[in-house]
């Protein structure tokens, strides 16, 4: 279970926010998570739900985005997005070759907070 330590490191984020900001109540969290991740959204709520008990961000709504999987061509560096069903079959668009390594999917950050 990843999620606990990634929920933790989000948790801190919010809180350190929140004090630098004197915010009363963290409402909702903004989150982007790729595509490639395997964290379930409703564990890192479960979680969040009880890391957060009695600080200002008790009870915020966790709204999670999933971000697109960018690979790069091996051959000539174009950038394009990639399925998670299709990884044995990538072809790149400008030149047809196979080979690629990946630039982004399983990164997370915060991309807003809602707060009073
Ligand atoms: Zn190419």
């Amino acid at each position: 279970m990843h999620e606990l330590p990634i929920t933790e490191g989000i948790l801190k984020i919010v809180l350190k926010h929140a004090q630098m900001n004197s915010v009363r109540q963290v409402l909702a969290i903004h989150l982007q998570v790729g595509k490639l991740s395997d964290l379930e959204d409703e564990w890192i709520q479960r979680y969040f739900d009880y890391l957060s008990k009695g600080t200002v961000a008790e009870g915020a709504k966790l709204k999670i985005e999933r971000m697109p999987i960018m690979v790069q061509c091996s051959a000539c560096s174009t950038s394009y997005e990639a399925e998670a069903a299709n990884f044995g079959d990538l072809i790149c668009p400008a030149c047809g070759d196979k080979n690629v390594t990946f630039l982004s999917g399983k990164e997370y950050y915060i991309k807003d907070m809602e707060v009073q």
